[in-house]
C-alpha cells in the first residue's frame, strides 16, 4: 500500500510540472513516505529524516517533508523530533500535495485527518512506461479495532471508491500493457459493505473480481490484504470459478490461540481459520496460502504460542511475515503491560520462520522438473541476462532470457532453487 502510495505521489507531482530524481543530490524537495505498524518503521524513518535534514542544511534552499501514517500518527510532534521538517502530510491528504508545493513559503504545515476534497491522485498510474504488475487501491481506511493496530488511527474509517472507476483505472491499465492487478485494501474483502448490494448472494467485492476478471487482456488478479472474516461462501468459491483469479491467497491469521485471538479482538477461531484453508484448497487445489503472525502478544503464554506453532505445521503456510508485537501508543494493547520480554519474542519469531522456511525449502524442492508458467516482470535485480517473474502461486522464478519477453507468459523448467527463489530454462513462450 506505501508503494502505491509513493507511485501515485511522484505521478501527480510530475503532472505538475515536478519531475523524481534518482539523488537527493540533486532534488529541490525531499518527501520521506512513512509507516506507523511497527515501533521499529518509525524509528528508521526518524533516522532517515534527520539524515535528510542535515543533507538540506548543508545543500540550502531544499524542502523536508513526512508523508503517509507517520506524519498522521506523530503529527506535530514531528517538528519538535526533527526541526528541519518543513511540511507533514497524513495518508488521505497525500492529493493536497501538489497545492501544498505550489503555495511556496511551507513553514511547518500539517495536513493532517480527512482530506478537504475527494482525492484526485487515487486512480493516478504513470502511463509513459508499461507496468506489467500494477496495483489498485479499491478502498482506504478500515473500520476494525484490532488492539494492536494504529491503521484505524492513521488511515481513518473505511471509504470505498465506485466500482466504475475501479474497472474504468483497470482497463487504462490494461491498455497500457499490465497483465496482472492486485487490488488493495486494508480489508481488501470488506469493500463495499453495507454502502453498496449484494447481488444474487456475492459481495460487493466478489461483484467487483467478476468484472475485473473479464477484462479482455488482463491475465491476473490478486488481491491484499483481505481478512479471514471475509472469506465467505461467495469469495471462496470465485477461487474455483474466475478464471484469472490467482490460486493464492494471504491469510492474516495473527494467532493460533483462540484466547490470544480474542484479546486481540480478532472476530474468528482457529477452527474457523482450518475451515476456510480446507474449503479454499478444496475449490483451488494447490492453492498457495501466506499469513502474518505476531508473537509475543501481552499475554501470549507458551501454551498460546505452542497453538500458533501447531497452526503453522498443520497449514503448512507457504510463506510468513513473523512480527514481534510493538506497543503503539493510542491502541487498545498499548495500556497492558508489554510482559513477553524481547528476548522471548526473539525465540518464539525464530522458531516461526525456522518452520516457514522448511515449508518453503520442502515446497521448492518439489517443484524442481516442474513446467511452470510465468509473467516475466523485467531483468532480475542480479545476473547478466537474468529475467525475474512469478507464478499464478506466488513462487519467484528466474531464468535466463532476452528482456523482450518483459509481459510475455514463459514456460520455464524448474532446475534450482534457494529458499525464496526457484530457478529454471525458459523453454518457450
Ligand atoms: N489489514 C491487515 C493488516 C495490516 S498491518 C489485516 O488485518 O490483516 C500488517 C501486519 O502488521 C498485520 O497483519 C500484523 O501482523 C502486523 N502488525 C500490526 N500491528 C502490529 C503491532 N502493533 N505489532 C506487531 N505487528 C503488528
Ligand atoms: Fe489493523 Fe488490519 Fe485489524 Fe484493520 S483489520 S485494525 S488494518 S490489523
Amino acid at each position: 500500500m506505501n508503494v502505491r502510495d509513493s507511485e501515485r505521489l511522484a505521478t501527480v507531482l510530475a503532472s505538475f510540472g515536478h519531475e523524481v530524481v534518482d539523488s537527493e543530490d540533486v532534488a529541490d524537495v525531499y518527501i520521506l513516505n512513512t509507516c506507523s505498524v511497527r515501533e521499529q518503521a518509525e524509528i528508521k524513518a526518524v533516522g532517515k529524516s534527520r539524515y535528510l535534514a542535515r543533507k538540506k542544511l548543508r545543500k540550502g534552499d531544499v524542502l523536508l517533508g513526512i508523508v503517509g501514517c507517520m506524519a498522521e500518527n506523530l503529527a506535530e510532534n514531528l517538528f519538535k523530533l526533527n526541526p528541519g521538517i518543513d511540511f507533514i502530510v497524513g495518508p488521505r491528504c497525500i492529493g493536497e500535495l501538489p497545492e501544498l508545493l505550489s503555495n511556496g513559503n511551507i513553514n511547518r504545515v500539517a495536513l493532517l485527518g480527512e482530506a478537504k476534497a475527494d482525492d484526485i491522485t487515487e486512480s493516478v498510474h504513470n502511463f509513459s512506461r508499461r507496468n506489467v504488475c500494477a496495483s489498485v487501491s479499491i478502498m482506504q481506511g478500515c473500520n476494525m479495532k484490532c488492539s494492536y493496530c494504529i491503521v484505524p488511527k492513521t488511515r481513518g474509517r473505511e471509504t470505498y471508491r465506485s466500482m466504475e472507476d475501479i474497472v474504468a483505472e483497470c482497463e487504462a491499465l490494461v491498455k497500457n500493457g499490465t497483465k496482472e492487478i492486485t487490488l488493495l485494501g486494508q480489508i481488501v474483502n470488506n469493500y463495499g459493505q453495507n454502502t453498496l448490494a449484494n447481488g444474487n448472494g456475492k459481495s460487493p467485492f466478489v461483484q467487483l473480481l467478476e468484472r475485473i476478471d473479464s477484462i479482455p487482456g488482463l491475465g491476473r488478479i490478486r488481491y491484499m490484504s483481505p481478512h479471514p472474516k471475509g472469506f465467505r461462501r461467495d469469495l471462496i468459491a470465485a477461487h474455483a470459478r474466475l478464471a484469472k483469479l490467482c490460486p493464492s491467497v494471504h491469510l492474516p491469521v495473527q494467532s493460533g490461540s483462540d484466547r490470544i485471538l480474542k484479546a486481540m479482538r480478532r472476530p474468528y477461531t482457529r477452527a474457523r481459520v482450518l475451515f476456510i484453508v480446507e474449503a479454499l484448497r478444496n475449490c483451488a487445489p494447490n492453492i498457495s496460502l501466506t499469513t502474518d503472525i505476531i508473537v509475543g502478544y501481552p499475554g501470549e503464554g507458551e501454551v498460546d504460542f505452542q497453538e500458533t506453532v501447531d497452526l503453522l505445521s498443520a497449514v503448512r503456510f507457504n510463506m510468513a511475515f513473523i512480527f514481534k508485537y510493538s506497543p503503539r501508543v493510542g491502541t487498545i494493547s498499548a495500556t497492558l503491560p508489554d510482559d513477553v520480554s524481547d528476548d522471548e519474542k526473539d525465540r518464539r519469531n525464530k522458531v516461526l520462520l525456522d518452520i516457514v522456511q522448511r515449508c518453503s525449502i520442502e515446497h521448492n524442492e518439489t517443484m524442481v522438473g516442474n513446467e511452470v508458467e510465468v509473467l516475466v516482470e523485467g531483468k532480475a535485480k542480479r545476473g547478466e541476462n537474468k529475467l525475474c517473474g512469478h507464478t499464478k502461486y506466488g513462487d519467484k522464478v528466474i531464468f535466463d532470457g532476452h528482456d523482450t519477453l518483459t509481459g510475455e507468459f514463459a514456460n520455464v523448467k524448474i532446475t534450482n532453487y534457494s529458499t525464496t527463489v526457484l530457478c529454471g530454462e525458459l523453454i518457450g513462450v
